[in-house]
């Protein structure tokens, strides 16, 4: 991240499906809020292949390396055919090793009260590292799917302390390790035999505990509130992330950080929605608590906490909500609602 007299040069990745819809809505937002970003809007996914036959131009990597922070609407993968996901790349591409997911009940009376759950998911490695392959037997050369994943016990290391320095740095008070060390014992095992040891560094500050993941996905559901911050390896890491989303909501409210040592991408956990592109009724929350944190990234939390409060009085005192959370309102006039309170 680079400074330039008052303003933040960063990189803006519109992207595909509803992304330039809410992309246009929280810069827009932004803009209202006097948030500092001077934006360098590249393209990456479908919209990048379509006007170049790249999905990651050079371009948008070189933009990213420049300015070290980017907001990305979110990106359509298509499924199977040897085309890597564009933000599994992104990620390794830029060592993001760090997906922080935080999930708070912004509107209450739905299934579960007072959620404050943050997920703290290792990104670069797992099963995520795509080693797939198929073996032949007989007449079937795709017999038999084999994956294979890696943790390494340095960026276990690296995303364990991440999550206790976020505990103490958040005023959290307990850090949960999530693991399948009774079955995957190598790949796994070495996760959370790393997480007694760095637990150990912050004995007195930082409560930690651990679960196995299929425990704790019955627990999230039973009993939330026993967790405050979770940290966990990739895949489990993916799919709990939405199991919380789905206790706050669902995806239309649940932002992403993927933090790494050199560069930051922030982006909502929700995926590119095609069967609401162009409708204009996508709702931007989560990509707008997305800046939210982007904004505590760069060390204004002022506006940040006036971004929330504008939330909260649109969403929950004067209740315009998208069709997701129940509403009638469509994007336009969820954005013009927001931009009237921070006028
Ligand atoms: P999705 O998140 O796009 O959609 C799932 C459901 O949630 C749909 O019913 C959709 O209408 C709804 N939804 C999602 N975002 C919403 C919003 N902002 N407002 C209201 N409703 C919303 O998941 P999917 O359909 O499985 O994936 C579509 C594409 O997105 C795929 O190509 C997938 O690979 C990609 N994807 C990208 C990212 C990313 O870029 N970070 C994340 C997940 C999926």
């Amino acid at each position: 991240m680079s400074q330039i007299g008052n303003t933040i040069p960063a990189t803006l990745i519109p992207g595909d499906g509803i992304g330039p819809e809410i992309v246009s809505a929280v810069t827009d937002v932004l803009a209202t809020l006097g948030a500092p970003f001077e934006w360098d809007t590249q393209l990456a996914g479908m919209a990048a292949m379509a006007s170049s036959g790249d999905p990651l131009p050079l371009k948008t990597i070189d933009s990213i390396r420049r300015t070290g922070l980017a907001l990305k609407g979110p990106l359509t993968t298509p499924v199977g055919g040897g085309f890597k996901s564009i933000n599994v790349t992104l990620r390794q591409e830029f060592e993001l090793f760090a997906n922080v997911r935080p999930a708070r009940t912004l509107i209450p009376g739905g299934r579960f009260d007072d959620i404050d759950i943050v997920l703290i998911r290792e990104n670069l490695e797992g099963f995520y590292a795509a080693m797939e392959h198929y073996m032949p037997i007989g007449h079937d050369p795709r017999a038999v799917a084999i994956a294979s994943g890696f943790n390494s016990r340095t960026e276990c290391r690296r995303i364990i302390r991440y999550a206790f320095d976020y505990a103490v740095k958040n005023g959290r008070r307990k850090v949960t390790i999530v693991h399948k060390a009774n079955i995957l014992k190598v790949l796994t095992g070495i996760f959370l035999e790393v997480g007694h040891e760095i637990a150990k560094e912050y004995e007195g500050r930082i409560e930690m505990n651990e679960r196995i993941v299929d425990a704790c996905a019955m627990q999230l559901v039973l009993d939330p509130w026993q967790y405050d911050v979770i940290v966990t390896t990739n895949l489990f890491g993916d799919i709990l992330s939405d199991l919380i989303a789905g206790l706050v909501g669902g995806l239309g409210m649940a932002p992403g950080a993927n933090i790494g040592t050199d560069a930051a991408i922030f982006e909502a956990v929700h995926g590119s929605a095609p069967d609401l592109a162009g409708k204009g009724i996508a709702n931007p929350l989560a990509l707008l608590l997305a800046s939210e944190i982007m904004l505590q990234h760069v060390g204004r939390k002022d506006l940040a906490d006036r971004l929330t409060a504008a939330i909260n009085d649109v969403v929950l005192t004067d209740g315009v909500r998208t069709r997701d959370l129940g509403g009638i309102a469509d994007t336009r006039t969820l954005t013009e609602a927001l931009k009237q309170k921070l006028a």
